[in-house]
Formats: structure tokens, sequence, C-alpha cells
């Protein structure tokens, strides 16, 4: 049975900071993933602490919120059969020590912090997070 769900991507400033969104790009389409939707922002702080609100009361949330706002990042709507679940495999584990061989995160990610991309951790909050950021 088909089951094809869509997650929202983002590439976070350091890997556009290397010009590196081509080559990821690249690994979600062979990979099997769609760009339905993609473009290149930079937010606010404010908007940073708005999308990353279910760590308000974590010890990194505010590094982790000027990071995100420190520079351009590119969102994007990925669709696949599973999406929510491979974008979270072929992205790799938080920490890129921690990420297997071939994940974005072991090829591209440069610490825990900053780790290339973002991917939605549920079909339930890929749906937020994708309004959040493609209202139209
Ligand atoms: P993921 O991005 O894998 O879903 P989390 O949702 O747990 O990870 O955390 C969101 C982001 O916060 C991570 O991608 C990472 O950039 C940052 N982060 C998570 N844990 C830490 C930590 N212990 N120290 C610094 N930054 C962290
Ligand atoms: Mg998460």
């Amino acid at each position: 049975m088909s089951n094809t769900e869509q997650t929202l991507s983002i590439i976070k400033p350091d890997a556009v900071e290397r010009n590196l969104d081509s080559e990821i790009k690249n690994m979600f389409t062979l990979n099997g993933f769609k760009i339905i939707r993609d473009k290149k922002i930079k937010i606010e702080k404010l908007e940073a602490e708005k999308f990353y609100k279910v760590h308000e009361t974590k010890p990194f949330y505010n590094d982790l919120c000027e990071y995100l706002s420190s520079g351009p990042i590119i969102v994007m709507v990925l669709e696949k059969e599973n999406a929510v679940l491979a974008n979270r495999e072929l992205m790799g584990a938080t920490n890129p020590n921690d990420a297997a061989e071939g994940t974005i995160r072991k090829k591209y990610g440069i610490s825990i912090d900053k780790n290339s991309v973002h991917g939605s951790d549920s079909i339930e909050n890929a749906k937020i997070e994708i309004d959040f950021f493609f209202q139209d």
C-alpha cells in the first residue's frame, strides 16, 4: 500500500555557507525524495524561537535559535513513501560523530550544533513545520 508523506527539511546555515545545498539536494533526490517546495530565506531570531519552541527549556535553546537565524537557510518540503522516517534515516543522528556512514550529517555535519540539516520528527510535526514556512 502506498504511504506517500511529506516532511520538512532545512539546510542549516553551516551547510548553506559552505555551498553544500546542491550536494545535499542531490542526496535527497538520489534517495527517492521529490523536492516539492524549496526556498532560500533568512529568519529572525524570534521566528527561530517559535520554530524550536519544543526545545525552550533546553540549555542549548538560545544558542540554537541564534544559530538558525545567523545566516541563510533553505527550507524544503520533501515527499516520498514514509518520508518522515526516511528523512530521519538519511539525515543520521543529531551528533554527526554518532551518525552512520552515508548519512548527510556524517558526511557534512561539523558538530552537534552545526549538523547541517533539520528534519521533522513525526507526521504531526511535519504538518506543523510545513505550515510554519509555507503558508500559501
Ligand atoms: P534533531 O535535529 O536530530 O531532531 P533535536 O530535535 O534533539 O535534534 O535538537 C534540535 C537541534 O538542536 C539539533 O539538530 C542540534 O542542532 C541542536 N542540539 C541538540 N542537542 C544539542 C546539544 N546537546 N548541544 C547543542 N545543540 C544541540
Ligand atoms: Mg528535532
